[in-house]
């Protein structure tokens, strides 16, 4: 197995990632009361609400879902919205594990156990909001969940038309769909046949119905691939736990396509490198 996308000795969650830790943190959660919490930095990419403990002290946790990469974990008065950054992970631990370096926040539950976020960069958030978490500025302008079916042939057919942009920036577009992140586009071009420099307004239905396709194929596979490190999160030390997967073409700069052994390129666009094989995708 290679590495995933590692920045700094560090695995970027993405939204595989993401649903992962959503299904790993899940049943710790289920019917467990709040009964404390401990904010040790509270300066995350945004300042953690010093008025949570009295918003959700004594409170049931109703359900943990996922809205792109935000965690959303629900209670009769609001949201607790969760992110996790360049460098975040959760983990259920027993309540009296001692914190270490970068363990910023405790979520201490009635069933012995405790959710700690740990996040050496600092750039994942935990914010509140009462009443309906939809209408939250950071959710209320994101397009369709890949895996749900409203994102489908004919939306993304539709939704292109006109549109001039690379298709490789047109899907990592949040107003598009959610949570394609940098590799998993690349990856799923590729899977389509398709070059990361045609104009996403150019591409017929067929391309549209195929990358749609791939798209989510490409996220289920790698969310599936995560089932086997679940273990992770009631583990106290290590590393975050991510999984780390093989590519196709991401980070292949120069080594052959593992179709047609051409020389996998690579390309800046908008800032980010898109990596793809010139004979295998048109
Ligand atoms: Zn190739």
């Amino acid at each position: 197995m290679l590495p995933a996308v590692i920045y700094g000795g560090v695995v970027v969650p993405e939204l595989p990632e993401v649903e992962t830790t959503r299904q790993g943190l899940a049943p710790h959660l289920a019917g467990a009361t709040v009964i404390g919490i401990v904010i040790r930095q509270p300066r995350l990419r945004w300042p953690i609400p010093d008025n949570l403990p009295e918003r959700i002290n004594g409170l049931p946790v109703l359900s943990l879902t996922r809205r792109a990469k935000y965690l959303l974990m629900e209670f009769d008065t609001g949201t607790l919205l969760l992110h996790l950054g360049m460098s975040g992970s959760l983990r259920i631990l027993q309540n009296d594990t001692p914190p270490e370096k970068h363990d910023h926040f405790d979520l201490l539950l009635d069933n012995g156990k405790l959710m700690r976020l740990r996040d050496p960069r600092r750039f994942g958030a935990i914010l509140w909001q009462e009443g309906n978490i939809t209408t939250h500025p950071l959710l209320a302008k994101l397009g369709p969940e890949p895996l749900e079916a409203n994102f489908n042939a004919d939306y993304f057919y539709q939704s292109s038309r006109g549109r001039n942009v690379p298709v490789k920036q047109f899907i990592m577009d949040n107003q598009v769909v959610v949570g394609v992140g940098n590799i998993y586009a690349s990856e799923a071009l590729f899977s389509a046949g398709i070059a990361p420099q045609i104009k996403a307004g150019n591409l017929s239905l067929a391309r549209c119905t195929k990358l749609v396709e791939v798209i989510r194929a490409t996220l289920r596979e790698a969310i599936n691939a995560g089932g086997s490190t679940l273990r992770d999160f009631v583990n106290a030390s290590g590393n975050p736990g991510y999984f780390q997967q093989e590519h196709r073409v991401y980070g292949r700069a120069g080594e052959p396509c593992r179709l047609c052994s051409h020389p996998v390129k690579q390309l800046k666009q908008g800032q980010r490198s898109s990596f793809y094989c010139e004979h295998c995708q048109k």
